[in-house]
């Protein structure tokens, strides 16, 4: 017997989150949202590929989001969670879905893009973000500037994976980890495709026991 699409409304979500969702018109969960949610929401680390515009943004916001509404910080100061892009136009991408879900809720979010002003960034952390959506190099500089301290993350993902290797920021991701190295931390990995060497090196890396998702692949 066919199974019904699974729907955003039976996901147990934060009712603050629905009605996002609902003000959006979205109802049924996409193939990479059905797969990746409970395993999110269960607190696994997490690599996980499928193509572009299958919703992998909601996929990891979604979960990550109802964990944050769910736990204690582990510090008042410190981001709870960041996510990196690899380009500007993506992580602004991430963040205006991210404002969008977040609307009904008391989330303080800030978005850390390179190329723009570093001593207005350092103003808008000291607002102390709940949620940071940055590009890695100017995430790296603010860790090196100590504007920023990643002692309390609770969650920590790359979007786009692939593309942020491939552009060469292997050293900010390591630098970024080795700062944010935290027993509790849940760490989520998206990609366009897990077929890629340097994606898997960094996921041994940073993920602990990850589960491994990879929608309309072979693997
Ligand atoms: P990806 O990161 O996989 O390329 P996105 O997360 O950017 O894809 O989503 C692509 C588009 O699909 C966005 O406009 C988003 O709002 C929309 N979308 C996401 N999830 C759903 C869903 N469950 N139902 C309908 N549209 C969705
Ligand atoms: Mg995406």
């Amino acid at each position: 017997m066919a199974q019904q699409p699974e729907q955003f409304k039976d996901l147990g979500l934060d009712t603050r989150l629905l009605a996002a969702l609902e003000h959006q018109g979205l109802h049924t969960l996409t193939e990479i949202q059905d797969r990746a949610i409970p395993v999110i929401l269960n607190g696994y680390d997490l690599i996980a590929s499928s193509k572009t515009g299958s919703g992998k943004t909601l996929a990891f916001l979604l979960p990550s989001l109802q964990r944050l509404i769910k736990t204690k910080a582990l510090s008042k100061r410190d981001p709870r969670a960041l996510i990196l892009a690899p380009t500007r136009e993506l992580a602004k991408q991430v963040y205006e879905q991210l404002r969008s879900v977040t609307s009904g809720t008391s989330f303080n979010i800030a978005l850390l893009l390179g190329g723009e002003n570093f001593n207005d960034q350092i103003k808008l952390l000291r607002r102390q973000p709940h949620i940071i959506v940055a590009t890695p190099g100017r995430l790296a500089n603010h860790l090196n500037e100590r504007s920023l301290m990643l002692n309390g993350l609770e969650l920590l993902i790359m979007d786009e994976a692939d593309r942020m290797l491939d552009l060469g920021f292997s050293k900010e991701l390591n630098q970024i980890n080795d700062a944010a190295d935290h027993r509790h931390r849940q760490t989520l990995m998206f990609s366009a495709t897990l077929d890629h060497a340097e994606v898997n090196e960094m996921a041994e890396k940073l993920l602990k026991a990850p589960k491994r998702i990879a929608v309309g692949a072979a693997n």
